[in-house]
């Protein structure tokens, strides 16, 4: 047996206004005149937020598109676009929701290597680490900001830069920042986090270590989305935490089903993952029964839409797409299904899934 050996996030501020101390965590942070670059989600532009970014002298503010998930060759614009301006830079800090992080650390790991972003998609292929990155939820529930990857779509692939150089070296969780979302979005993001959960916590991959973290995770989920209809500050101070422990709850097993399906749509029809997710999780009873029965109560107390027929007129070709990309999620699979998942998944039972979408 070969236990895991992962890395994780550097330094942790968590607290309502804890944003309020980033300039004086960046300080020590500053090399010379190296400027700091904020990527931010073009949300906040014009917005008080924005206003609230501690940018001194040469540092920058670049407002991140976050329409469509993070691709390789925007990471790859943004690295070349600062290495040209400036050679290289003290750090970079993202502030958003999941695409934000994600584009965050994949652009500071470019700063340090070669080529392109693309060539790194998978497992242990970076080579270098990054310059100093700082990752700053403005949503809650994708675990972005403790994960070991950056998930990219690339010219062939859609899959992260899994690497021990991926976790930030500092994360501030400020629960703030994630007030007045719009109920649908923070529904479909806190969703990810509950389907982590269910997905780690009934995998074959589960140890005490995730179970705890998924456990945890659970309970806040619950207690915001299952006890409550309405949302205040303590169901935004829950979720935050939530977020945090799903992921290090899958950091140490893996998704299932849901994920495996879902990539598969995002991949084809640029589904964004937490929509895509609750999609899919929606039609899942026969894997996650009380899950998905406890789902579609979460979903009906706080009068969420998930969207129906995204799949009603795709070609064979476009299921057939659909059906590769998820099958090669094989750790996924294994995890929900166990080892001899082949026996249980195939071809056929995953385009009847599909077409119920
Ligand atoms: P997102 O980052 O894609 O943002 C969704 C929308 O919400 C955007 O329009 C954004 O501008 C807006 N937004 C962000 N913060 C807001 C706020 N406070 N108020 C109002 N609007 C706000 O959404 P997400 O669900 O947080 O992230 C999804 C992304 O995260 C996907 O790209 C997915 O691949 C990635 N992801 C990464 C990991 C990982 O481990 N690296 C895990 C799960 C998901
Ligand atoms: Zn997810």
């Amino acid at each position: 047996m070969n236990f895991r050996n992962f890395k994780m996030i550097g330094y942790v501020v968590y607290g309502r206004g804890a944003f309020n101390q980033l300039d004086e965590i960046l300080q020590p942070q500053r090399k010379g005149t190296s400027p700091m670059v904020f990527l931010v989600d073009h949300f906040f532009e014009g917005k008080e937020l924005a206003k609230r970014v501690p940018a001194r002298g040469r540092d920058q503010i670049i407002y991140v598109d976050v329409t469509y998930e993070p691709k390789t060759s925007y990471v790859d614009s943004i690295a070349k676009q600062l290495k040209d301006q400036f050679g290289t830079v003290s750090g970079i800090v993202g502030i958003g929701g999941g695409s934000a992080l994600d584009l965050a650390k994949a652009v500071s790991l470019m700063m340090n290597n070669p080529g392109s972003s693309a060539d790194y998609q998978g497992w242990d292929l970076v080579k270098n680490p990054g310059v100093y990155k700082v990752g700053i939820p403005t949503l809650s529930g994708t675990g972005a900001e403790v994960s070991r990857t950056t998930v990219l779509t690339g010219p062939t692939k859609k899959l992260g830069m899994n690497s021990d150089f991926t976790p930030f070296d500092q994360i501030v969780l400020d629960p703030q920042l994630t007030t007045n979302a719009p109920a649908n979005q923070r529904f479909y993001t806190g969703m990810d986090c509950y389907i982590h959960c269910i997905e780690s916590l009934a995998g074959t991959y589960l140890n005490e270590f995730s179970k705890s973290y998924g456990e945890k995770a659970l309970e806040l989920c619950r207690e915001v989305y299952v006890d409550k209809n309405s949302w205040d500050d303590e169901s935004d101070d829950k979720l935050m935490m939530a977020s945090y422990a799903g992921g290090m709850s899958i950091a140490y097993s893996q998704v299932g089903v849901a994920h495996a399906v879902s990539y598969g749509l995002s991949y084809l029809l640029g589904t964004k993952h937490g929509i895509g997710n609750c999609i899919v999780f929606d039609h899942l009873e026969e894997f996650y029964p009380s899950g998905v029965k406890e789902f579609k109560k979460m979903v009906e107390i706080h009068q969420i839409d998930i969207p129906k027929n995204i799949c009603a007129n795709l070609t064979e070709d476009q299921f057939n797409k659909m059906i590769d990309v998820s099958l090669g999620m094989k750790p996924l699979w294994e995890n929900a299904l166990g080892k001899d998942w082949e026996k249980q998944m195939n071809r056929e039972r995953l385009r009847k899934l599909y077409e119920r979408f």
